[in-house]
């Protein structure tokens, strides 16, 4: 898609995460492997599964067929293994993966996160983490004068180095002079090719601005390189217009000045942090998605959202939907059907326009008077 026929999308169309470095092949039938996971997953994945179907249905272009996977903390505490030993040739088999959540109070997070999600982004080259944040019509952002279209951001997370690259390790374990390392690793490839694609995002969106952050001022090695790589492929994308931020004064610009950012283009760490408070600005982390991007396609690419298992609410019928709603829409504009992904996120904002939403959102509804409404927006299509 060229940018010349971005500058005529439509506000719901401008949260395309498409990217022009490998177009999608269109199909008459994509097979979506679903993981529902731990926590409120199978309850929010469960609601996409069927807001799926009933639009597939209702537009008959093109069909969805779903396989699901158990993989999760029940599997592991039967098993010892949240996935069986062939999970990647099985998931190279689909087309895209729809993720719930991992993590459970009975299994350490380090354990559970390196046993499914981290295993499942890294080896497929999910290098690409894409996490858009905006303000949901009928739904308010806790900062004060910040109204829809003042916060309108999409993030771009490096997703398969730095912080998050697994290097390190303990010594002299229990012992006072205990040793522990956390090596961060920024290759030039990882973050050019990361670069390349925000660059290619922010050129996708009305305004092309980016703004790129690191620590370079305290890190002087790797954040330093990475100031560097972005600068240099900064130069292919003349009519971006670039910027550079701290991450600690980042903080501040996203709370004090939201309509200044637009892309934003950060490492493996400070991107997750950052994208917890931009969900906590834009209403609620309950409608946060994310895309975990192979963008050469090689694999597939995975689509979850933000929020984790959220124990605390498991069970009770409040999870809040919409952030997998949402990451159901990017998957679909992933694969090149637009068209579909655009009618999903329409019947969402019409539901939350009209006040159909959840506790977190300040509303009364459940889970599944949410799912009931966007399904009677998308009958109405
Ligand atoms: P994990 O360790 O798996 O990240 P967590 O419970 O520490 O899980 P989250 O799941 O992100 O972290 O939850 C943080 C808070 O946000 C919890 O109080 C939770 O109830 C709330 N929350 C998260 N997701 C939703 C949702 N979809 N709908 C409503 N509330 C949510």
């Amino acid at each position: 898609m060229s940018a010349a026929n971005d500058t005529n999308r439509t506000t719901t169309n401008r949260h395309r995460i498409n990217s022009p470095i490998s177009p999608p092949t269109p199909k008459s039938s994509y097979k979506i492997a679903s993981i529902p996971g731990d926590g409120i997953g199978p309850e929010v994945i469960a609601a996409a599964v069927e807001i799926l179907k009933a639009l597939t249905k209702k537009l008959s272009k093109f069909k969805l067929e779903f396989t699901e996977f158990d993989w999760g903390t029940e599997r592991f505490l039967k098993t010892g293994s949240y996935t069986p030993e062939d999970y990647l040739e099985v998931l190279r088999e689909f087309d895209a993966i729809l993720f719930g959540s991992v993590g459970s109070p009975s299994v350490p997070d380090h354990i559970s996160l390196w046993g499914l999600r981290l295993a499942i982004c890294q080896p497929l080259q999910q290098y690409a983490n894409v996490r858009p944040t905006r303000i949901l019509p009928g739904t308010k952002s806790p900062l004060a004068n910040c109204q829809p279209g003042d916060l309108d951001w999409v993030i771009v997370r490096e997703n398969s180095e730095g912080e998050y690259a697994g290097q390190g390790g303990r010594s002299h374990v229990g012992c006072d002079h205990e040793v522990a390392t956390e090596l961060s690793i920024f290759t030039r490839t990882g973050v050019r090719r990361i670069a390349h694609f925000a660059f290619n995002v922010a050129q996708n969106r009305p305004r092309k601005m980016l703004t790129y952050v690191t620590k370079s001022n305290a890190q002087r090695n790797g954040m330093v390189m990475w100031d560097e790589v972005v600068q240099e492929v900064a130069k292919d994308y003349p009519d971006v217009s670039v910027d550079h931020m701290l991450v600690d004064a980042m903080t501040v610009r996203m709370v004090l000045n939201p309509r200044s950012l637009d892309t934003i283009l950060a490492t493996n760490l400070h991107a997750d942090i950052l994208s917890d408070l931009a969900a906590a600005l834009a209403g609620s982390i309950g409608i946060a998605p994310t895309a975990n991007l192979d963008p050469t396609r090689k694999n597939p690419s995975m689509f979850e959202p933000i929020h984790g298992s959220a124990f605390d609410i498991t069970g009770l019928g409040l999870a809040n939907p919409v952030a997998t709603f949402w990451t159901a829409s990017e998957m679909l504009h992933w694969l090149g059907e637009s068209e579909a992904a655009i009618s999903l996120m329409d019947a969402v904002e019409k539901t939350c326009a009209a006040g159909i939403v959840t506790k977190d959102l300040g509303g009364k509804a459940g889970t599944k008077q949410v799912t009931e409404a966007v399904l009677g927006e998308i009958l109405k299509l």
